[in-house]
């Protein structure tokens, strides 16, 4: 599915209906450059999610953990961003493969290709690509 976006409102939209499609257990891993969308995106999936705190870009912190309350059998939203990590070592400690198992859990992860040899065989991959300045392309597909 390849969808294009006008502005940020849109993007989050597209976030906020893909929320609708959870049921636990999901991840989502979000490729493309700095500034194509991946975290608006994650903003309007929270609104989806019912999060009770908005997201922030997790960037300089690289993990951050959300309760979920409104979807039964999700109890926690992750939403990981690894632009910053620069090694394996960086990414140990995360618990990232502990989290990837956890079936009552959601995780987004932003730079996924850094996941290296913890890439999950099953997610929903999304590719976010900018088109024009204001102009954004999603393509999401199940791997
Ligand atoms: P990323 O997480 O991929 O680095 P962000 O979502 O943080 O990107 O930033 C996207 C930036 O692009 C924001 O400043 C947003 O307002 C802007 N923008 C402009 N048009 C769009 C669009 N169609 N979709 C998403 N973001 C857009
Ligand atoms: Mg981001």
């Amino acid at each position: 599915m390849k969808i294009l976006t006008n502005n940020f409102e849109e993007t989050q939209k597209i976030g906020e209906e893909f929320a609708q499609r959870v049921k636990g257990g999901e991840t989502l891993l979000l490729y493309g450059d700095l500034g194509a969308g991946k975290t608006t995106f994650l903003q309007g999936f929270a609104k989806g999610l019912h999060l009770q705190r908005r997201i922030i870009s997790p960037t300089f912190i690289i993990m951050r953990s959300y309760a979920v309350d409104a979807i039964p059998n999700v109890h926690m939203f992750y939403h990981i961003d690894l632009y910053r990590t620069q090694t394996e070592h960086d990414r140990e400690g995360l618990g990232i493969p502990e989290i990837l198992k956890d079936k009552n859990a959601i995780v987004a992860i932003e730079w996924p290709e850094k996941l290296g040899s913890i890439m999950p065989k099953r997610a929903w991959k999304l590719i976010f690509t900018t088109v024009e300045e204001n102009v954004r392309s999603i393509t999401i597909e199940k791997v």
